[in-house]
Protein backbone atom coordinates (compact mmCIF):
# COMPACT_ATOMS: atom_id res chain seq x y z
CA UNK A 1 0.00 0.00 0.00
CA UNK A 2 1.42 3.58 -1.01
CA UNK A 3 2.13 6.05 1.75
CA UNK A 4 0.62 9.02 1.90
CA UNK A 5 1.28 12.00 3.91
CA UNK A 6 -0.75 15.08 2.95
CA UNK A 7 -0.58 18.87 4.20
CA UNK A 8 -4.13 20.58 4.80
CA UNK A 9 -2.82 24.65 4.90
CA UNK A 10 -6.11 25.49 5.24
CA UNK A 11 -6.72 29.19 5.26
CA UNK A 12 -3.15 30.20 6.40
CA UNK A 13 -0.38 32.41 4.75
CA UNK A 14 -0.16 35.18 2.36
CA UNK A 15 1.29 33.69 -1.28
CA UNK A 16 4.92 34.94 -0.53
CA UNK A 17 4.49 32.85 2.78
CA UNK A 18 3.42 29.70 0.61
CA UNK A 19 5.48 29.93 -1.93
CA UNK A 20 8.57 29.57 0.45
CA UNK A 21 7.03 27.13 2.44
CA UNK A 22 6.47 24.97 -1.14
CA UNK A 23 9.98 26.05 -1.76
CA UNK A 24 11.14 24.50 0.81
CA UNK A 25 9.43 21.15 0.53
CA UNK A 26 10.31 21.11 -3.05
CA UNK A 27 14.13 21.30 -1.98
CA UNK A 28 13.91 18.70 0.52
CA UNK A 29 12.08 16.22 -1.40
CA UNK A 30 14.34 16.46 -4.57
CA UNK A 31 16.99 14.81 -2.28
CA UNK A 32 14.84 11.88 -1.32
CA UNK A 33 13.77 8.78 -2.28
CA UNK A 34 10.08 8.75 -3.72
CA UNK A 35 8.65 6.10 -1.24
CA UNK A 36 6.52 8.46 0.54
CA UNK A 37 3.65 10.41 -1.76
CA UNK A 38 3.47 14.44 -0.21
CA UNK A 39 0.27 16.03 -0.88
CA UNK A 40 -0.27 19.71 -0.53
CA UNK A 41 -3.41 21.28 -0.02
CA UNK A 42 -2.85 25.26 -0.01
CA UNK A 43 -5.16 27.82 -0.30
CA UNK A 44 -7.10 27.23 -3.98
CA UNK A 45 -6.11 30.95 -4.81
CA UNK A 46 -1.99 29.48 -5.24
CA UNK A 47 -3.32 26.15 -7.03
CA UNK A 48 -2.70 27.48 -10.54
CA UNK A 49 1.29 28.50 -9.70
CA UNK A 50 1.71 25.79 -7.70
CA UNK A 51 0.79 23.57 -10.50
CA UNK A 52 3.45 24.94 -12.82
CA UNK A 53 6.21 24.43 -9.97
CA UNK A 54 5.54 21.28 -9.52
CA UNK A 55 4.51 20.14 -12.91
CA UNK A 56 8.34 17.61 -12.86
CA UNK A 57 8.29 16.69 -9.69
CA UNK A 58 6.21 12.91 -9.36
CA UNK A 59 6.04 12.23 -5.27
CA UNK A 60 4.94 15.88 -4.67
CA UNK A 61 1.18 16.27 -5.46
CA UNK A 62 -1.31 18.79 -5.13
CA UNK A 63 -5.12 18.89 -3.56
CA UNK A 64 -7.57 21.71 -3.57
CA UNK A 65 -9.43 21.96 0.38
CA UNK A 66 -12.86 22.01 -1.23
CA UNK A 67 -14.74 22.24 -4.24
CA UNK A 68 -18.51 22.75 -5.70
CA UNK A 69 -20.40 20.05 -7.71
CA UNK A 70 -21.94 21.63 -10.74
CA UNK A 71 -19.87 22.07 -13.69
CA UNK A 72 -19.99 25.66 -14.13
CA UNK A 73 -23.03 28.64 -13.83
CA UNK A 74 -24.04 31.06 -11.65
CA UNK A 75 -21.95 29.77 -8.04
CA UNK A 76 -20.86 33.07 -7.30
CA UNK A 77 -17.39 32.31 -5.22
CA UNK A 78 -17.26 28.38 -6.12
CA UNK A 79 -14.74 26.69 -7.89
CA UNK A 80 -15.85 23.42 -10.57
CA UNK A 81 -13.72 19.88 -10.65
CA UNK A 82 -13.44 20.46 -14.22
CA UNK A 83 -11.83 23.54 -13.11
CA UNK A 84 -9.54 21.96 -10.92
CA UNK A 85 -8.97 19.26 -13.69
CA UNK A 86 -7.82 21.77 -16.14
CA UNK A 87 -4.96 22.89 -13.40
CA UNK A 88 -3.96 19.04 -13.27
CA UNK A 89 -5.00 18.84 -9.48
CA UNK A 90 -4.46 15.37 -8.76
CA UNK A 91 -6.59 15.48 -5.42
CA UNK A 92 -8.98 17.40 -3.67
CA UNK A 93 -10.07 16.74 0.68
CA UNK A 94 -13.95 16.81 0.98
CA UNK A 95 -15.92 16.61 3.81
CA UNK A 96 -13.41 18.41 6.39
CA UNK A 97 -15.28 18.51 9.71
CA UNK A 98 -14.71 22.69 9.16
CA UNK A 99 -16.40 22.41 6.10
CA UNK A 100 -19.05 20.33 7.69
CA UNK A 101 -19.10 21.95 11.36
CA UNK A 102 -18.99 25.66 9.83
CA UNK A 103 -20.48 25.78 6.58
CA UNK A 104 -22.93 23.00 6.98
CA UNK A 105 -22.02 20.53 4.68
CA UNK A 106 -24.04 17.70 5.22
CA UNK A 107 -23.62 13.88 3.90
CA UNK A 108 -25.47 14.54 0.88
CA UNK A 109 -23.16 17.13 -0.44
CA UNK A 110 -19.97 15.05 0.36
CA UNK A 111 -21.31 12.42 -1.85
CA UNK A 112 -22.21 14.85 -4.74
CA UNK A 113 -18.49 16.38 -4.73
CA UNK A 114 -16.81 12.86 -4.80
CA UNK A 115 -19.09 12.10 -7.81
CA UNK A 116 -18.35 15.00 -9.86
CA UNK A 117 -14.46 15.00 -8.78
CA UNK A 118 -14.48 11.34 -10.04
CA UNK A 119 -16.12 12.00 -13.60
CA UNK A 120 -12.78 14.34 -13.87
CA UNK A 121 -10.72 12.40 -12.65
CA UNK A 122 -9.74 13.60 -9.53
CA UNK A 123 -9.16 11.43 -6.49
CA UNK A 124 -11.19 12.76 -3.64
CA UNK A 125 -10.10 12.44 0.24
CA UNK A 126 -12.88 12.09 1.94
CA UNK A 127 -12.72 12.87 6.03
CA UNK A 128 -14.41 10.91 8.44
CA UNK A 129 -14.60 11.27 12.09
CA UNK A 130 -16.87 11.39 14.86
CA UNK A 131 -17.80 14.26 17.65
CA UNK A 132 -16.24 14.17 21.09
CA UNK A 133 -19.67 13.22 22.56
CA UNK A 134 -20.21 10.45 19.98
CA UNK A 135 -16.79 9.28 21.06
CA UNK A 136 -17.57 9.22 24.75
CA UNK A 137 -21.53 7.64 24.10
CA UNK A 138 -20.15 4.84 22.01
CA UNK A 139 -21.49 5.86 18.92
CA UNK A 140 -18.62 6.55 17.06
CA UNK A 141 -18.74 2.98 14.60
CA UNK A 142 -22.22 4.06 13.45
CA UNK A 143 -21.27 7.27 12.97
CA UNK A 144 -18.40 6.70 10.50
CA UNK A 145 -20.27 3.69 8.77
CA UNK A 146 -22.94 6.34 8.36
CA UNK A 147 -20.55 8.41 6.74
CA UNK A 148 -18.39 6.33 4.40
CA UNK A 149 -21.86 4.67 3.29
CA UNK A 150 -23.30 8.06 2.76
CA UNK A 151 -19.93 9.63 0.96
CA UNK A 152 -20.01 6.32 -1.89
CA UNK A 153 -23.86 6.42 -2.52
CA UNK A 154 -24.07 5.20 -5.90
CA UNK A 155 -20.66 4.59 -6.51
CA UNK A 156 -19.24 1.29 -7.94
CA UNK A 157 -16.39 -0.90 -6.76
CA UNK A 158 -13.96 0.55 -9.24
CA UNK A 159 -15.01 3.96 -8.71
CA UNK A 160 -14.53 3.64 -4.62
CA UNK A 161 -10.97 2.18 -5.33
CA UNK A 162 -10.21 5.81 -6.58
CA UNK A 163 -11.42 7.37 -3.03
CA UNK A 164 -8.79 8.06 -0.36
CA UNK A 165 -10.18 8.12 3.25
CA UNK A 166 -9.05 10.43 6.14
CA UNK A 167 -10.08 9.17 9.17
CA UNK A 168 -9.96 12.76 11.43
CA UNK A 169 -11.93 12.02 14.83
CA UNK A 170 -13.23 16.06 15.67
CA UNK A 171 -12.16 15.88 19.47
CA UNK A 172 -8.73 15.78 18.12
CA UNK A 173 -8.32 18.31 14.95
CA UNK A 174 -6.25 21.22 16.19
CA UNK A 175 -6.91 20.40 19.64
CA UNK A 176 -4.06 18.90 20.37
CA UNK A 177 -5.31 15.78 21.72
CA UNK A 178 -4.47 12.73 19.44
CA UNK A 179 -5.87 9.68 18.79
CA UNK A 180 -4.12 6.23 20.77
CA UNK A 181 -2.42 4.59 17.52
CA UNK A 182 -4.44 1.46 19.01
CA UNK A 183 -7.45 3.96 18.65
CA UNK A 184 -6.31 4.81 15.02
CA UNK A 185 -5.71 1.38 14.00
CA UNK A 186 -8.93 0.11 15.42
CA UNK A 187 -11.22 2.68 13.46
CA UNK A 188 -9.09 2.06 10.29
CA UNK A 189 -9.86 -1.28 10.40
CA UNK A 190 -13.41 -1.10 10.84
CA UNK A 191 -13.20 1.74 7.95
CA UNK A 192 -11.69 -1.63 5.96
CA UNK A 193 -14.36 -3.86 6.90
CA UNK A 194 -17.20 -1.41 6.04
CA UNK A 195 -15.94 -1.08 2.91
CA UNK A 196 -15.71 -4.86 2.57
CA UNK A 197 -18.87 -5.95 3.45
CA UNK A 198 -20.50 -3.30 1.31
CA UNK A 199 -18.83 -4.27 -1.96
CA UNK A 200 -16.79 -1.54 -2.01
CA UNK A 201 -13.16 -1.44 -2.93
CA UNK A 202 -10.36 -2.17 0.71
CA UNK A 203 -7.11 -1.30 -1.02
CA UNK A 204 -7.59 2.50 -0.74
CA UNK A 205 -5.00 3.85 1.33
CA UNK A 206 -6.53 5.39 4.98
CA UNK A 207 -4.96 8.33 6.61
CA UNK A 208 -5.31 9.60 10.25
CA UNK A 209 -5.74 13.15 11.35
CA UNK A 210 -6.05 14.96 14.16
CA UNK A 211 -3.11 16.79 16.16
CA UNK A 212 -0.77 14.71 13.81
CA UNK A 213 3.12 15.65 14.77
CA UNK A 214 6.77 14.89 14.70
CA UNK A 215 6.58 13.43 17.89
CA UNK A 216 3.59 11.20 17.56
CA UNK A 217 3.42 10.20 13.78
CA UNK A 218 5.64 7.52 13.93
CA UNK A 219 3.92 5.33 16.64
CA UNK A 220 0.14 6.68 14.86
CA UNK A 221 1.78 5.01 11.38
CA UNK A 222 2.94 2.00 13.16
CA UNK A 223 -0.63 0.37 12.70
CA UNK A 224 -1.27 -1.56 9.95
CA UNK A 225 -4.10 0.17 8.39
CA UNK A 226 -2.67 3.39 8.40
CA UNK A 227 -1.22 4.49 5.70
CA UNK A 228 -0.48 7.75 6.39
CA UNK A 229 -1.64 11.43 7.61
CA UNK A 230 -3.87 14.46 6.55
CA UNK A 231 -1.70 16.80 8.95
CA UNK A 232 -3.17 20.50 9.74
CA UNK A 233 -0.87 22.73 12.14
CA UNK A 234 2.37 20.62 11.75
CA UNK A 235 2.01 20.99 7.84
CA UNK A 236 2.57 24.57 8.45
CA UNK A 237 6.41 24.35 9.22
CA UNK A 238 8.39 22.46 6.70
CA UNK A 239 10.77 21.23 9.02
CA UNK A 240 7.65 19.37 11.05
CA UNK A 241 5.94 18.28 8.08
CA UNK A 242 9.02 16.45 6.34
CA UNK A 243 9.83 14.78 9.60
CA UNK A 244 6.54 13.42 9.69
CA UNK A 245 7.16 12.26 6.42
CA UNK A 246 9.78 10.25 7.27
CA UNK A 247 8.02 8.57 9.82
CA UNK A 248 7.33 5.71 8.42
C1 LIG B 1 -6.91 18.77 9.76
O1 LIG B 1 -7.47 19.86 9.83
O2 LIG B 1 -7.15 18.02 8.79
C2 LIG B 1 -6.00 18.40 10.81
C3 LIG B 1 -5.65 17.15 10.92
O3 LIG B 1 -5.57 19.43 11.64
P1 LIG B 1 -4.50 19.33 12.83
O4 LIG B 1 -3.36 18.47 12.34
O5 LIG B 1 -4.09 20.74 13.07
O6 LIG B 1 -5.20 18.71 13.99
Amino acid sequence: MRKIVAGNWKMNMNYHEAAKLLDEIIISRSSKPDDVQLIIAPPAIYLSEFSSALRDLENISLAAQNVYHSDNGAYTGEISTSMLSSLGINYCIVGHSERRTLFKETDTDVNLKVKSLLKDGIQPIICIGELLHERENETHFQVIEKQILAALEGLSEAESAKVLWAYEPVWAIGTGKTASAEQAQEMHAFIRKILSENGFNTQTPILYGGSCKPGNAKEIFGGKDVNGGLIGGASLKANDFLQIANSF
